[in-house]
């Protein structure tokens, strides 16, 4: 059963402008949004530029929600939820497109900044799944938010733009590895060990300040000070510049340190991105520009753009969190008389897609995956029925029926599709938030976009593939 290279389908004709025009929107998107945060607001804004109004708005106003009304939800900043309310009953279900916007990166400890031999570091707690010794020697920047004492918070990015100073962990000379190098790959470079350099130049002896003449800490203390600056310069763009900032502020920041730089062209065709985040943001962008495009649907359209996947779905802003079905329950109310009952038949009913990336098949490593059953670069829409490790466990197993279902939505509207799982049997593996979906009882797959070098600081996936996805997501949401 050989699929086919979904190019040879745009070779021909002038689609082939628009496969590459939609990996730019793409592109500057991804370059631009690298925390859960920042996509959401990225999301929030393109909802609010196409006509969706809060749910808080639409519960202010009393408005009664009809079809082609379009609604949006956020959580704490870091999940968004879009609709597309649709002809039919939503108690007859919807047709939910569920990412997430989380991506595996190193975050800032509450209480990070230290010194050690002249040398100011920032210390961090990794976040998802990483091979840890990617992650040193490349230069990398701080995308966070500090929330005050007074009540306001701040956003802040260090490292993008070409006037900003980046960071760096450091490594080993190779000269002096001997040791180094005959330790397992995952104890090459140790959690623990993951310390961002940030500084160097101590203190001002001539400093007014009451600590100038100390000798402990001199460089820790310049670099606070110098923090302290920038995050002033912050406030000052805001218009709020009131607050004295300590180093007790980390306490209650989320800073997250991820490789600087923008995502860029891959290869001499242009064929490919190479960039921070693909996981999952090559699914939530598609995502997202499919519900916009959906005009007066049959069934209402959800875009479902979750945080924490990549922790397991838990928290509060994860997946598992009650606030999809609360959303639900609140469109519910406004469209009609809320039951119990009816909010149970309306996530029952639905249809999903888990739109998540799936590993790339990849000539360098094959003996990790088995070439039957891999999703290839290239070969468009990657449907996984199941995920999982060691005997599909922690899986959402999707039915042949809504398999057979699913292929024919793809087959009628031309769609390069491919079926595949994670590797080997017994290689390894890999959850989504399929399951969860499961949990209410709906039909959902897992279908996505083939990533290589997946949970890197730099992965890559193939523009056609971004395509296919769109088109994937465009023709479920029409017609599921
Ligand atoms: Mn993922
Ligand atoms: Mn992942």
């Amino acid at each position: 059963m050989e699929r086919n290279y979904a190019w040879k389908k745009y070779q021909d004709n002038k689609d082939m402008k628009k496969v590459m025009d939609f990996a730019e929107g793409y592109k500057s998107f991804l370059s631009e949004c690298k925390t859960e945060r920042e996509c959401c607001k990225f999301f929030e804004k393109k909802a609010r530029d196409n006509g969706f109004i809060s749910i808080e708005e639409a519960i202010d106003k009393g408005k009664k929600l009809k079809a082609g009304d379009r609604v949006y939800a956020t959580n704490m900043g870091k999940e968004i939820a879009l609709f597309v309310i649709g002809k039919e009953d939503i108690a007859d279900g919807m047709n939910i497109l569920g990412a997430h916007i989380d991506s595996p990166r190193l975050d800032l400890k509450q209480n990070p900044l230290y010194e050690d031999t002249g040398m100011a570091y920032l210390d961090t707690h990794y976040y998802g799944g990483i091979k840890k010794y990617q992650w040193v020697t490349m230069p990398l920047a701080l995308h966070g938010t500090i929330a005050k004492t007074d009540g306001t918070s701040i956003d802040f990015v260090i490292g993008e733009d070409e006037e900003d100073p980046v960071f760096c962990i450091t490594d080993l000379l190779p000269h002096l590895s001997a040791d180094q190098l005959t330790k397992e790959a995952k104890k090459v470079i140790e959690g623990e060990d993951l310390n961002i350099l940030v500084g160097s130049i101590p203190q001002d002896n001539n400093d007014n300040d009451k600590d100038a003449k100390a000798t402990k800490d001199t460089v820790k203390k310049n670099i606070l000070k110098i923090i302290i600056d920038y995050m002033n310069s912050f406030d000052k763009k805001t218009g709020n510049g009131k607050y004295e900032y300590k180093e007790e502020d980390f306490m209650s920041c989320e800073v997250e340190v991820v490789p600087a730089g923008k995502a860029r062209d891959m290869g001499f065709d242009r064929s490919l991105i190479l960039g921070y985040g693909h996981d999952d943001r090559v699914c939530s962008y598609p995502t997202v520009e499919a519900v916009l495009r959906a005009k007066k649907p049959r069934r209402t359209v959800c875009g479902l753009l979750v945080d924490k996947e990549e922790i397991g779905s838990v928290g509060a802003t994860g997946m598992s969190s009650r606030f999809f079905e609360n959303v639900v329950a609140e469109l519910i109310n406004l469209t009609g008389d809320y039951s119990d009952l009816y909010l149970r038949r309306a996530l029952s009913n639905s249809y999903a897609i888990s739109s998540d990336v799936s590993g790339g098949y990849d000539s360098i490593y094959s003996s990790a995956f088995e070439k039957n059953n891999s999703a290839y670069l290239g070969k468009g829409f990657a449907v996984n029925k199941y995920t999982g490790a060691r005997g599909k466990s922690g899986s959402n197993d999707a039915s042949a029926e809504y398999m057979g279902k699913i292929r024919g939505i793809f087959e009628g509207n031309d769609i390069y599709f491919q079926t595949a799982e994670l590797g080997k049997v017994d290689q390894g593996g890999g959850g989504t938030i399929a399951y969860i979906f499961g949990n209410y009882n709906m039909n959902v797959i897992d279908g996505g976009v083939a990533v290589l070098s997946m949970h890197a600081p730099f992965e890559v996936i193939s523009k056609v593939d971004l395509y296919e996805a769109y088109k994937a997501y465009v023709a479920f949401a029409q017609e599921a």
